[in-house]
């Protein structure tokens, strides 16, 4: 197949969901010429399918549903000359072995386009994860779907995926579907999660089970699935110190299985130029700049670390992409960065270094739920600001700045490592 070149770029993003659009926006307000390209008809990634609201609270100040969300950046995007949009165009691989890196593009319109950038902005978004991914036992009949899945039939499709549901797991889009399902017209007969807590955001709960009341199982286990040609049951079972009591166990009889336990960042393409990734966010490790262990190469969003929020989607994204116009303008080597790390009861923390001279945003997700927590920041050991935290649980995201006080008592050299913990 013949290769097309097209323009050269300052960065090249892949992905045009709220990462970015967010990114792109900002790259054409710091002078950048960009390209966004998307496997997708239309700009806004995943946001298109989420219709009910509760998106762009802390960006716009208003409760919006994802599409109103998208377009308002989709707008921005229109008025923007300097940034160029491949839409239905996938990437298929990067040669970041250069300084002028080369995206390799399948296009319906171009067929094979290489773009080049110096700065690429990896944009690409999550997965959900499958049956596959956690190995329920049963048979194998139709009628089980991710709730990703099911949300976009109903709501970009226009198909109702079954009559009566039962969600396995409690992560957000189980618990916006068991919504969706019952406002359909199906019946939810029971969100089961293995977990004592629920995976999903409070107002979630409240909003889509309570309000429905729809039982929610919590420490419950689906230990096997039934039916021949069509889903007609789960088998759930308790949970007693971390096993499956089965003289407990019950069945739920149902038609529809919707998955809802995690989503796994999308990393095919980093993974392929040798980004290290991170084994706790499923993301590529980046330094204070958004940089990846490849030079040039910048991530956000949620290829970067599953975030419970659009609108941080949005600020990290604008972040980043003013990290890649300092490093594309930038001369010299660039300042040297301490390692951040999670302490006790935290998860994870992005990004993994920090800043000496200046703040650094810092996000991390609990490992606890509790309340009255205390927020510990250390360098090399020795604790350096506490903060009280009034709740803290895994499914909400908690956002803290490191700085520069935080670290003046640093060790010379670029060893320092600051840790984050919760007791
Ligand atoms: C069901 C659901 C409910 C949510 N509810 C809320 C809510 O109420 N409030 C809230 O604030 N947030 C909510 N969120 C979170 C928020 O919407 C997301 O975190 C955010 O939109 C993710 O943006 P993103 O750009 O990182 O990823 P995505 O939107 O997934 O965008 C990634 C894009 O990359 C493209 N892509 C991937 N690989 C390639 C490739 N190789 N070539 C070309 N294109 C590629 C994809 O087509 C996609 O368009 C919800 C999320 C979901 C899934």
């Amino acid at each position: 197949m013949n290769q097309r070149t097209g323009k050269a770029y300052d960065a090249v993003i892949i992905g045009g969901g709220a990462a970015g659009m967010a990114a792109a926006v900002r790259c054409a307000e710091k002078g950048l010429e960009c390209a966004i390209v998307d496997r997708e008809e239309t700009l806004g990634g995943i946001l298109y399918q989420c219709i009910h609201n509760g998106f762009g609270i802390h960006e716009f100040r208003e409760e919006l549903t994802g599409p109103e969300y998208a377009e308002r950046y989709v707008g921005e995007i229109g008025r923007r000359a300097a940034v160029d949009v491949f839409l239905n165009s996938t990437v298929v691989g990067i040669d970041a072995g250069t300084p002028k890196k080369r995206v390799i593009v399948y296009s319906p319109f171009y067929g094979v386009l290489v773009l080049t950038a110096p700065a690429v902005i990896l944009c690409m978004g999550c997965r959900e994860r499958n049956r596959g991914n956690i190995g329920t036992a049963g048979t194998r009949p139709s009628g089980i779907f991710t709730a990703g899945l099911a949300q976009r039939l109903i709501n970009i499709e226009g198909y109702v995926p079954g009559r009566n549901a039962v969600i396995m797991g409690s992560g957000d889009i189980g618990l916006i579907m068991a919504r969706r399902m019952t406002w359909i017209g199906a019946k939810v007969s029971g969100v089961t999660e293995i977990l004592p807590y629920p995976s999903g955001l409070s107002r979630n709960i409240s909003q889509c089970l309570n309000d429905f009341n729809i039982p929610l199982y919590l420490s419950h286990l689906v230990t096997g699935i039934f039916g021949r040609d069509r889903v007609a049951g789960v088998e759930v079972a308790p949970l007693v110190d971390g096993k499956a009591d089965h003289k407990r166990a019950f069945s739920i009889e149902c038609d529809t299985i919707l998955l809802s336990v995690g989503l796994i960042p999308e990393n095919e393409l980093s993974k392929e130029i040798g980004v290290a990734i991170n084994q706790d966010t499923h993301g590529p490790y980046v330094d204070a700049n958004y940089m990846t262990s490849v030079e040039g190469v910048f991530a956000c969003g949620n290829v970067l670390h599953v975030h419970d929020l659009v609108d941080f989607v949005s600020e990290e994204s604008r972040r980043c992409a003013d990290c890649v116009a300092r490093y594309l303008t930038s001369e010299g080597p660039p300042p040297s960065q301490g390692t951040v790390k999670a302490g006790p009861n935290v998860i994870y923390v992005v990004p993994n270094k920090f800043h000496y001279q200046k703040d650094t945003i810092l996000f991390f997700r609990p490992f606890i739920v509790k309340n009255n927590v205390m927020l510990s920041v250390s360098l090399n050991g020795k604790v350096v600001r506490t903060k009280k935290l009034l709740h803290v649980q895994p499914s909400e995201m908690v956002r803290t700045i490191l700085k520069p006080a935080d670290v003046e008592k640093a060790d010379p050299g670029d060893h320092n490592v600051v840790e984050i913990s919760l007791r």
